[in-house]
């Protein structure tokens, strides 16, 4: 690499304090790459949410220095935020895992933005250099999903390794982890090694992929009739391990759910779920089979009210019933805040005669795809990096992770738990903090590919908290008086104080109009004035900030 001095910028756009939207930027004074550009599922807390993406603006403002955007893995928190990427800033080339590629392809197929992109397949031999500034090449991991890799991106100040997503299987299912790789690249030197903490509160190991086999295996072997797997799309090895167990048993397969449907179908057109075409039908063929012929694979382990499994549960699907005799297996573990979710899904299905088996010590019917403290440690100790820095995660995570490192002998200060658009430094083989780039959270509700609905969700923040006070005005605009005394309704206030409160509201919006009404005034100066006026009442009464809409209506008679 010829000898250009330019410190390397590191830094996250998603990816920190949280577990999704992962972004990844390393920055030269001349060229930007990203690792990854995913996106997060929201939490309750965010009425009509359907996504959360990152704050582009910092690559919108350096979009000339975009040179390419490197995947990880096919899962939604590395590739989902795509689209939205892609119509912020131009991105000249997209180099994706085969398996990750596809489900790239078919996104934007989705999202109508297919020609806009140049996707170039990439495996663990690849080695792509970006100008004088980045050459990077890849190793392979083991995760949920098949083609997943890590990253090593050798810059003229340093190597920094990015982990991906990753879990050190031994007996995975698919291809092997390349630890030799990896150990070589630890061997010749990494100045900064970043790496999933999604586990950093598991001590011991991740069991492997295929430890599940059996307990699935021990159902289906015991199962009087019908067997509903139900496991999250994104985990191709375990849905391809179910297929292997069903088709063992000779039982038909049927797929249900639109992300299930999807991922499933692309996975066999690439090879990476084998399902014999005889195996599969439909579900309106379900019924031409006996129960202990049948398996059905659905979404909606987390208790999703609109996927397949709830549907099914609560009588809403068009063709699949609860029959007594079904025996339903969760392969899944619940996602924290789901379990009341789950809960009232398991009783519905046990009321209708169903044998539920989640995971539990008895069947071990799951496994994470991520890495436990001591799968930490030992990634630590091939990459032996001179600087960490802690990613894919909720801060204690991260945290944790670092604790990891420093008790192998990483120096504390050698160490970086680092929020959203923290940047770090790397100079010649030196890493220290830098300043800080916008990185917050934007929403996207919808079809809304802009963010624009930020301001929306703000909105809705209020009217849950605060509730909302409309304030019904009624002028005549060519006399400059007011016709009769305002009025307010209020919403979200408790009955009682509610009445006292709207009462001296009112008086205070008419004192204030009546005096700013003495001059010739716009309809936006009444409006600012009863905002003022009645929001700050309402403050020093309440403690509350309602949100406060002024209506004005002109009677000119
Ligand atoms: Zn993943
Ligand atoms: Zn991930």
């Amino acid at each position: 690499m010829a000898r250009f001095d330019s410190p390397v910028n590191i830094f996250a756009l998603g990816g920190l304090g949280e577990v999704g939207k992962n972004t990844y930027c390393f920055e030269t004074d001349r060229s930007l790459i990203l690792v990854d550009a995913g996106v997060r599922f929201p939490e309750a807390n965010l009425p009509g949410v359907d996504y959360v993406i990152p704050d582009y603006s910092y690559l919108k403002n350096n979009r000339a220095k975009i040179k390419a955007l490197f995947i990880t893995h096919g899962h939604e928190d590395h590739i989902g935020g795509i689209p939205f990427l892609i119509r912020s800033v131009y991105i000249p080339v997209i180099y994706a895992p085969r398996l990750a590629a596809a489900l790239i392809r078919h996104k934007l197929e989705d999202a109508r933005i297919k020609d806009e992109v140049k996707i170039v397949e990439i495996d663990s031999n690849s080695v792509i250099n970006i100008g004088d500034d980045f050459k990077v090449s890849f190793y392979r991991v083991t995760h949920s999903i098949p083609d997943s890799y890590g990253v090593c991106i050798d810059t003229n100040e340093g190597r920094i390794i990015e982990s991906g997503d990753f879990k050190i299987d031994l007996t995975p299912v698919g291809p092997n982890f390349e630890l030799s790789k990896l150990a070589t690249m630890g061997t010749q030197g990494v100045d900064l090694l970043m790496a999933d903490s999604t586990n950093a509160e598991i001590e011991g190991y991740t069991p492997s992929e295929t430890n599940v086999r059996s307990g699935v295996e021990e159902i289906f072997d015991k199962a009087p009739g019908r067997v509903i797997v139900s496991t999250f799309s994104s985990n191709i090895n375990r849905i391809q391990q179910v297929v292997e167990v069903a088709v063992e048993h000779k039982r038909k397969i049927c797929i249900l759910g639109r992300s299930m449907e999807t991922v499933v179908g692309i996975s066999r057109q690439y090879g990476y779920i084998k399902i014999p075409d005889a195996s599969i039908i439909s579900d309106d063929m379900v019924r031409n089979y006996k129960a202990s012929e049948i398996c059905i694979l659905c979404t909606g382990s987390q208790g999703e009210a609109m996927a397949a499994l709830s549907r099914i549960a609560n009588g809403d699907h068009k063709t699949i019933h609860i029959i007594p005799g079904d025996t339903i297996i969760f392969s899944s573990n619940p996602i924290p805040g789901n379990g009341a979710l789950i809960d009232r899904l398991v009783n519905n299905l046990v009321k209708q005669g169903a044998d539920v088996k989640q995971n539990s010590l008895a069947f071990s019917l799951h496994s994470s795809g991520h890495p436990s403290r001591q799968e930490l440690r030992l990634m630590l100790r091939l990459a032996n990096p001179h600087y960490f820095m802690p990613i894919h995660g909720e801060y204690r995570m991260l945290k944790l992770h670092a604790e990891i490192g420093e008790s192998l002998g990483i120096p504390h200060d050698h160490t970086f738990v680092c929020d959203n658009g923290d940047t770090l430094v790397l100079k010649n083989h030196v890493v220290t903090r830098g300043g800080k780039i916008p990185a917050d959270d934007v929403y996207i509700d919808g079809n809304d590919l802009d963010g624009l609905s930020s301001a929306v969700i703000h909105d809705r923040e209020i009217l849950k908290n605060d509730g909302m006070v409309a304030v019904l005005v009624t002028i005549n605009s060519k006399t400059n008086t007011l016709v009769v005394p305002p009025i307010v309704y209020a919403r979200g206030f408790a009955a009682g104080e509610d009445t006292h409160v709207i009462r001296h509201a009112q008086m205070h919006a008419e004192e204030a109009i009546r005096e700013i009404m003495q001059e010739k005034v716009t309809f936006g100066e009444i409006k600012t004035t009863i905002k003022n006026a009645v929001s700050k009442y309402i403050y020093r009464k309440t403690e509350r900030n309602p949100m406060i809409v002024p209506v004005i209506m002109n009677s000119v008679d």
